[in-house]
């Protein structure tokens, strides 16, 4: 491997994310217990995420305004607005958690700098992605934040226009297969998966991956070993 900049995703990869949502999403249903079972109020939820994403994009934001229009649908309109208020609260507390560093995090970027160039690749909320940047202390490693819309390849591709390297100059470490993995090899970069505990659904895939320029990892300090 002949790689030049190591791209990280940040959410679940070098800080705790979906856990937050996951909480959400349970204190969502117990608001909302009373008209549904958890099973339905998920299902509805996640149903109208997905359906709003080409809208919203990825992020706390937009989460928060499916969480409203899935509880007026399951309430069938009659939402009371002290409702409404306790899932905007609900989506402020996410948006001020502190910033949860994943173990490894630090001494695997302390080890790279200096040696490769490091940059970020998320997708999300702008606003949001620049303040937990902030917060988690870590932007004195990264050369350059990509903050895409969504991760596919003609995204990655123009990040690699940008940096001035080769696809095969890139590697990108994360913990979704169908973000931070798939398409990066689409477009002949490297990639190391290292999973996370829990993964959204939507980020999920059923396939197995085959490809030279694939590795899997257990945890962020094991990519240490393939450089
Ligand atoms: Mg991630």
């Amino acid at each position: 491997m002949n790689i030049k900049v190591i791209a990280f995703d940040a959410d679940d990869t070098l800080w705790v994310n979906e856990p937050y949502f996951r909480q959400t999403e349970e204190q969502f249903c117990v608001l909302l217990q009373q008209y549904a079972s958890v099973h339905e109020l998920e299902r509805e939820l996640l149903k109208i995420e997905l359906a709003n994403l080409p809208l919203y994009g990825y992020g706390i934001k937009g989460f928060i305004l499916s969480m409203i229009e899935a509880a007026m649908k399951i309430t069938q309109n009659t939402l009371s607005i002290d409702v409404v208020r306790q899932i905007m609260d609900l989506g402020k507390q996410m948006l001020n958690q502190p910033i949860e560093l994943l173990d490894g995090v630090e001494e695997v970027l302390e080890t790279l700098k200096g040696k490769y160039r490091l940059v970020v690749a998320t997708k999300g909320d702008l606003l949001d992605q620049e303040r937990k940047l902030k917060k988690s202390g870590l932007n004195p490693y990264f050369h350059h934040i990509e903050i895409m819309s969504e991760k596919d390849d003609a995204n990655y591709l123009k990040l690699i226009k940008h940096l001035d390297i080769k696809p095969e100059e890139l590697l990108m470490i994360g913990n979704s297969l169908k973000s931070d993995v798939m398409p990066v090899l689409n477009i002949g970069g490297h990639a190391v998966h290292v999973p996370y505990h829990i993964t959204w659904a939507h980020e999920q895939i059923e396939h197995s991956i085959d490809n030279e320029r694939f590795k899997s990892a257990v945890t962020i300090k094991d990519i240490l070993a393939y450089l």
